[in-house]
């Protein structure tokens, strides 16, 4: 098989489109294969295919798929067209996208390793720059966004994520389903209100109920583009906060105890933010007495971790009780910390209650947070928020990401 026979084999060229020439630079460890059209081949505009006269060509080149240990690059003059409604425009070719300087097999395989390993590592290996393997991530989130199917989703879950220490965006998941739906910068009202505004009226009425921090701005905004939804709080967020409250009684005791010479509570900080559930048997019998002395810092542990019971009921009756009875515990507790807690809570208490009908909590998509983790991992800092919203949904969003081709 000659070798022009063989390439048109490999590339599976659909007509009129043809191998005219294959070239090999052994010094350059590169093959070029040149593409061209019989000559008889009509013309159509990309736009409406209609078929239309010539206008002139253009050289283009693709990189390929490498040829054993050769870097292959595909040439063609592409003719331009003149249509009577579009203009001069540029003919597709059938293997690559428009604008493209690669070849749609060639980013299949940029996109299953950018999956696998991440942009920068991709681009080492495949020896692009930075920015091509970020051109091809851009251009496949791009195509998988506007393929998303309009689905519909009853229940979400909204989360900042930060990066480069103090930016954040705003990330709104669908807890069934596990994937991303809407990365938005910042993590104000705006940034969320511009994720509902990114849906359907359609999948906007479909929200039953979402799961978030107590983060105002979030509320307001979930409030207005979501009047019907249940707004249920993070569970998990409410611990973080309840274990704020101890660590703070815990700081200011420990200095008070060390002046006195006691040290009791030196290096215990980890000790009252764990959960009990996931202590081994040594750490129990270690922390038992200090749990059970007068210090105002165990007092503090009882109090919140007596405030996870509140999340078990399932009547909003008997939840509402039980707040009460927690409530006057903690604010006779003189535990300035515990009490601003409780009267966080207790203003919040209408949303918190929401638990009991949904029982969601941003856990559920703790495989899309570690997801999450790993690309802010593997980027080692972006270049900018929008290369990190981009990873989110090339990674998470679970699009159709690749290019058509022959
Ligand atoms: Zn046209």
């Amino acid at each position: 098989m000659r070798d022009r026979e063989l390439y048109a084999k490999i590339l599976g060229l659909p007509e009129p489109w043809l191998v005219v020439d294959v070239e090999l630079d052994v010094a350059g460890k590169s093959v070029v294969v040149r593409l061209g059209r019989s000559a008889d081949s009509t013309l159509a505009c990309p736009e409406c295919g209609r078929s239309c006269p010539g206008y002139d060509t253009q050289p283009r080149r693709w990189r390929h798929l490498d040829t054993c240990q050769y870097s292959t690059v595909l040439e063609a003059d592409v003719p331009r067209c003149s249509c009577p409604e579009h203009g001069v425009k540029q003919v597709k070719v059938p293997w690559a996208e428009p604008g493209s300087r690669f070849t749609a097999l060639f980013e299949r395989l940029a996109i299953d390793w950018m999956q696998e390993a991440g942009r920068s590592a991709t681009a080492r290996q495949l020896r692009l720059s930075w920015s091509e393997a970020d051109g091809i991530m851009q251009r496949a989130v791009d195509r998988g966004l506007a393929r998303r199917p309009e689905t519909l989703t009853p229940v979400l879950g909204v989360d900042e994520k930060s990066f480069q220490g103090r930016e954040f965006v705003t990330v709104v998941c669908d807890l069934d389903g596990g994937t991303v739906l809407h990365v938005a910068d910042g993590r104000g009202s705006e940034a969320l209100k511009s994720c509902y505004e990114a849906m359907t009226a359609a999948q906007r009425d479909a929200v039953e109920a979402v799961a978030m921090d107590m983060h105002q701005p979030y509320v307001l905004a979930t409030q207005k583009a979501l009047p019907e939804a249940t707004i249920v709080f993070d569970k998990f967020h409410i611990a973080k906060l309840a274990g704020e409250a101890v660590d703070q009684v815990r700081r200011a005791e420990a200095k008070k105890l060390a002046a006195e010479g006691d040290d009791r509570l030196k290096g215990t900080r980890y000790s009252w933010l764990r959960n009990p559930l996931e202590e081994d048997a040594q750490q129990r019998q270690e922390f038992e007495p200090l749990r059970k002395s007068n210090l105002k810092t165990a007092r503090a542990w009882a109090i919140k971790e007596t405030l996870m019971d509140f999340f078990r009921y399932s009547q909003v009756k008997r939840a509402s009780d039980f707040f009460r009875s927690w409530f006057s515990w903690a604010s006779r507790s003189k535990l300035r910390p515990i009490l601003r807690l409780a009267h966080t809570l207790k203003s919040r208490l209408g949303m918190l209650l929401n638990y009991c009908k949904w029982p969601i909590t941003n856990a559920a998509s703790e495989a899309l947070n570690s997801k999450i983790q790993w690309i802010k991992y593997t980027a080692r800092g972006f270049r900018s928020r929008e290369g990190y919203r981009r990873a989110i949904y090339f990674h998470c969003g679970d699009l159709e990401l690749y290019p058509q081709s022959f």
